[in-house]
């Protein structure tokens, strides 16, 4: 094992009700902490404003405590901070992305939306896949200082080195090897001095000393960039393991926002806790010996990485009704 003291998060955006697959993130970040002797932190991802419900919080909150997938860190279960918010760590991220800027790993965009759009409808006309195309990267820093002294609004977005490759590696997934030049200048900090959310979740992997990082495969195509920030920072690139999606049927995912497959949902159709948190253990994660039924204290036991799948599972009740004891 890379490291000696194992933490990992669940850091689900509060965009609606909690689903069976992200209940599953969080059962596999618990069991990754536990089967290791280490914690497992909540971390709250809301600097998208838009996009949050109302309540949902409250949901991940009650889901959490009710399948007994306690966080570690929390006035209410003794600790003096966590679970963590990032709305209420706004500057910090602000910080990072100015150090970055010295570091020379990032820089002030200008941009305003008319020119982004322009360039986007450019590039698509000419068949390239739309990205930033770089322009404010070769401000001198007295024209940045004289736009910064006039108070134009600003952006701060990632330096992707031109050339080379970047490779990232994932317990699920294995290694993905990507051209420097696909990738996008993307936006770390935005006009509203919020920063977007890859830049905050990867602040604070770093900052919570997040060691393994489990959480779906939607975001395996932005990971690539986390370790050019990584390397800019000069911090230890976390373990990642990206799970696959549960899907509603062989062709759609399970979706927050049309509230799929809710756990308070299924507990309201009677479905146990026990029976549910099981048959997600299940989904997307075989166990060695033939023991298909497990407590919570068994699951940490038997639980280990490898066993996580890479295809797609498909959530369907037959088997949870088995585990709920109905046939
Ligand atoms: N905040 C993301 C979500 O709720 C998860 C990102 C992560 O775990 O890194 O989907
Ligand atoms: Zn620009």
């Amino acid at each position: 094992m890379k490291f000696d003291h194992v933490r990992t998060r669940f850091a689900p955006s509060p965009t609606g009700y909690m689903h069976v697959g992200n209940l599953r993130t969080a059962l596999y970040a618990y069991l990754t902490a536990k089967s290791m002797g280490g914690k497992m932190i909540l971390r709250i991802e809301d600097t998208d404003q838009e996009r949050q419900v109302e309540g949902a919080v409250d949901i991940i909150y009650n889901t959490m405590r009710d399948t007994g997938l306690l966080w570690d860190e929390g006035p209410d279960i003794g600790g003096p901070v966590g679970p963590y918010v990032q709305s209420e760590r706004i500057g910090i991220y602000k910080e990072y992305a100015l150090k970055l800027v010295e570091l020379g790993a990032a820089y002030y965009c200008f941009c305003d939306k008319e020119r982004l759009e322009e360039v986007r409808e450019l590039q698509k006309a000419s068949g390239i896949a739309p990205q930033y195309d770089r322009h404010c990267r070769n401000l001198t820093p007295e024209e940045v200082q004289a736009k910064l002294d006039a108070g134009e609004p600003y952006v701060i977005r990632q330096k992707v080195p031109l050339e080379g490759t970047t490779t990232f590696d994932d317990v699920v997934y294995g290694s993905i090897t990507v051209e420097n030049s696909t990738l996008d200048d993307q936006v770390l900090l935005k006009a509203d001095g919020f920063p977007t959310y890859n830049f905050a979740n990867v602040v604070d992997d770093h900052l919570m000393g997040i060691t393994h990082v489990i959480r779906g495969s939607e975001y395996l195509s932005s990971a690539p960039k986390y370790n050019l920030l990584y390397e800019a920072f000069g911090w230890e690139i976390p373990i990642y393991m990206h799970c696959p999606p549960v899907m509603k049927d062989a062709t759609h995912k399970l979706s927050k926002r049309n509230g799929d497959a809710s756990y308070q949902d299924l507990v309201a159709q009677g479905y146990l806790k026990e029976a549910i948190l099981n048959y997600i253990l299940l989904l997307g994660w075989s166990p060695k010996g033939e023991k298909e039924v497990f407590s919570l204290p068994e699951m940490i036991e038997a639980f280990d990485i490898h066993g996580i799948s890479k295809s797609p599972a498909i959530f369907d009740t037959v088997k949870l009704r088995f585990l709920n004891g109905e046939y």
